[in-house]
């Protein structure tokens, strides 16, 4: 599949159109970026990292019958996928107390929370993605409430599969962050990327950050924690 024009570039990855209508190229680069764009860099071969554990996880989901926006991985940092309208609710899912929840509530870094807790954020990079409720959701025009409590249900299954899938392989799901979007035919699917830039991910026997709190936090080498993901994904 030929990369047509470029239609999209954000801060990890660019998209690009195909001569077919319905299909995108996703490219992902080796920029990385915390705190809305204020820390930046080049980690050489993040981006072939985060695309094959994200075609990686999106086949896994695939298969226990969710839908995404996922055909095929194309080269090492290239994935095709349908085109969709990515809808500007990003859900959140949290095993464990860390980052923004443990800012907002008080709640100590670590601490296990009872069921797993789905938080929606708006998608505005000027506005820092404030949290918001259904009905900052339905007053602000930002999804239709139907989809959102549909990707709140698509959310806690992708958590219980991943959460096995990473348990196996010695790694705490403590938790990520999905986007979705509508096809031309208006069909909801899981879209953007799953991978360490987008899922807080611990060690389970010696607790280390192995995503991108590394690299927020300057905690060593991000390229060699998230190797070290790719390698218990791919050798379990
Ligand atoms: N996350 C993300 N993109 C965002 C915000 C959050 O991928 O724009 C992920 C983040 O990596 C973590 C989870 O969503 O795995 C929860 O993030 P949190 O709300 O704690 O915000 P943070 O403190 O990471 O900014």
């Amino acid at each position: 599949m030929e990369k047509g024009k470029k239609l999209y570039e954000g801060k990890a990855k660019i998209i690009y159109a195909t001569e077919e209508p319905d299909k995108v190229v996703i490219y992902f680069k080796d920029d990385t970026t915390a705190f809305d764009g204020i820390k930046k860099e080049q980690i050489a071969g993040k981006g072939v990292i985060n695309n094959t554990i994200s075609s990686l996880i999106f086949e896994l989901l695939q298969k226990r019958g969710i839908p995404t926006h996922y055909i095929k991985k194309l080269s090492d940092r290239e994935m095709l996928a349908y085109r969709v309208e990515i809808i500007p609710v990003e859900v959140v899912v949290r095993n464990y107390a860390a980052g923004s929840f443990t800012r907002r509530y008080g709640i100590p870094e670590g601490t296990k929370l009872e069921k797993p807790l789905v938080e929606t954020f708006w998608k505005n990079d000027e506005l820092h993605d404030p949290l918001v409720c259904n009905e900052h959701i339905e007053l602000l025009k930002l999804a239709d409430l139907e989809d959102v409590k549909k990707m709140k249900e698509m959310a806690l299954v992708v958590n219980e599969v991943l959460k096995d899938f990473f348990a196996e392989r010695n790694i705490i799901l403590v938790d990520f962050k999905l986007e979705f979007g509508k096809t031309p035919d208006g069909r909801l699917v899981l879209a953007d990327e799953i991978s360490p830039d987008s899922c807080r991910l611990w060690d389970a026997k010696t607790m280390k950050k192995l995503d991108k709190d590394v690299f927020r936090y300057d905690l060593g080498s991000l390229e060699e924690a998230y190797k070290e993901v790719l390698k218990r994904l791919e050798n379990k």
